[in-house]
């Protein structure tokens, strides 16, 4: 198994539970990968962060009941992912923006697949500042520009305007990799990159630095930038696969954590002209964390906050989007997820280009490779729920073709 992120980790899990022999190589000294949660100083006492992935949205039955599995709390956060006050924009409300939303949820669901997001717009007629905010709003979910995306799919879920609930694991989300890893009872080797993976006859060899081992089988749960890149891991991949693989479009996203000198009341808040959001959230045991979440998306945005030069841009522009809360100085907490060198990015999306038959050919097999990981998902392509589907998934099909296997 290489890669201990929620997808790789499902996998494992599925494996041995059917009573096989699993070794999961994980580059990083923790698991969970984007899953990633640490804490930070706010209103004189310690707040869990989500570094990474954060929002447990509706429709996620698999990592639900992975959470119940492990005893874990799911708490809601008090405020929707799904509803954010442009307040750089006053001309627009929120009930505007979600109308227009669902409008061209609509006509994306109607009309021909093919259509990136800008083409559904274009469709419906929306121009002016309304749609400035509803652009802003929905690249900022996907992470890539909305020219580059598929509008069904995209506006059904990430970029979704529906009012709904939220949620995030009780102590941090990365309670939920940690109990998956700590089940799997010693399988997972932490610190041990894998540089290259090579199918001989009827095995497979996998090298962390000068180390080589043969397995019968091996489950590739890799991010997809590091899986596209051929100088992170040599790995062979076929024709058919890169094809597919090529109208899978790569997002990148970052998030800034304020630490708040006070509790403040639940909010979500988005720049219009800086194409991030901001927003405060229930947490377990405490009421609403004394803690500022922020997240940016699209690359070319996240560099207009210049990121690659740290968190100082960025900080003072939430500072004057977020006036109203008591933000403590030199505390900020950036976490630039395009120059991770292990997730070359945050999530993946779909082009309109991208067919049913694309999606076969990402979950195939390659030989003895198996494939998990969010970019595989149809359904909840980019998100929690999606990698663990494609991890159980990976797990089955290799189960249902090979028997007995050490993998
Ligand atoms: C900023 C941000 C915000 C997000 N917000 C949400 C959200 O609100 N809700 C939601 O559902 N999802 C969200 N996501 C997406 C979610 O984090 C991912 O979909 C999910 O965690 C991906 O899991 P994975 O197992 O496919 O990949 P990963 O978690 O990336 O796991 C892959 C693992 O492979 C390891 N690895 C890489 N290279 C090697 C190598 N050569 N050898 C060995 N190991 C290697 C990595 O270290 C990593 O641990 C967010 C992601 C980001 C970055």
């Amino acid at each position: 198994m290489l890669g201990a992120g929620l997808a790789g980790l499902a996998a494992a899990t599925q494996l041995a539970r059917a009573g096989h022999d699993v070794t999961i190589f994980e580059a990083r000294d923790r698991v969970g990968g984007r899953v990633w949660s640490e804490t930070i100083t706010a209103a004189g006492g310690y707040h869990v962060i989500e570094r990474g992935a954060e929002f447990v949205l509706d429709g996620y039955s698999t990592l639900r009941s992975y959470c119940e599995e492990h005893r874990l709390e799911l708490v809601e956060t008090g405020m929707s992912y799904y509803v954010r006050t442009p307040a750089d924009r006053p001309e627009v409300t929120t009930a505007a923006m979600a109308a227009l939303g669902r409008a061209a949820a609509e006509a994306a669901a109607d009309g021909p697949d093919e259509r990136s997001v800008a083409d559904v717009l274009d469709a419906i007629g929306v121009e002016g500042p309304t749609r400035e905010a509803l652009e802003a709003r929905i690249e900022m979910s996907t992470a890539v520009r909305i020219d580059q995306v598929t509008a069904a799919e995209t506006l059904e879920h990430v970029a979704s305007f529906e009012p709904q609930p939220s949620w995030r694991i009780g102590g941090g989300n990365q309670s939920l990799p940690d109990a998956m890893a700590v089940a799997l009872d010693g399988r997972v080797r932490l610190s041990s990159r894998v540089d290259h993976v090579e199918q001989h006859g009827d095995r497979v060899r996998i090298s962390v630095g000068h180390d080589d081992e043969s397995f019968d089988f091996a489950v590739v749960a890799l991010p997809f930038g590091v899986l596209a890149d051929p100088a992170s891991v040599r790995l062979e991949i076929p024709r058919w696969k890169r094809d597919a693989m090529s109208r899978v479009v790569q997002g990148n996203a970052a998030k800034l954590h304020l630490a708040l000198d006070e509790a403040p009341a639940t909010s979500a808040v988005m720049s219009v002209t800086g194409r991030f959001w901001t927003w405060t959230a229930n947490a377990l045991d405490v009421g609403v964390a004394p803690v500022l979440n922020c997240f940016g998306g699209e690359i070319g945005h996240l560099l207009d906050l210049r990121i690659d030069r740290g968190e100082r841009d960025w900080e003072r522009a939430v500072r004057a989007l977020r006036a109203d809360l008591p933000i403590a100085p030199g505390r900020a907490v950036l976490s630039a997820w395009p120059f991770d060198p292990l997730a070359r990015g945050a999530y993946t999306a779909h082009s309109p280009r991208f067919t049913t038959a694309d999606a076969e050919a990402l979950a195939a097999p390659h030989g003895r490779l198996y494939f998990a990981g969010e970019y595989i998902d149809p359904e909840f392509t980019g998100l929690m729920e999606g990698a663990l589907r494609s991890g159980d998934r990976a797990a089955a099909a290799l189960l249902a073709a090979e028997g007995n296997v050490a993998a």
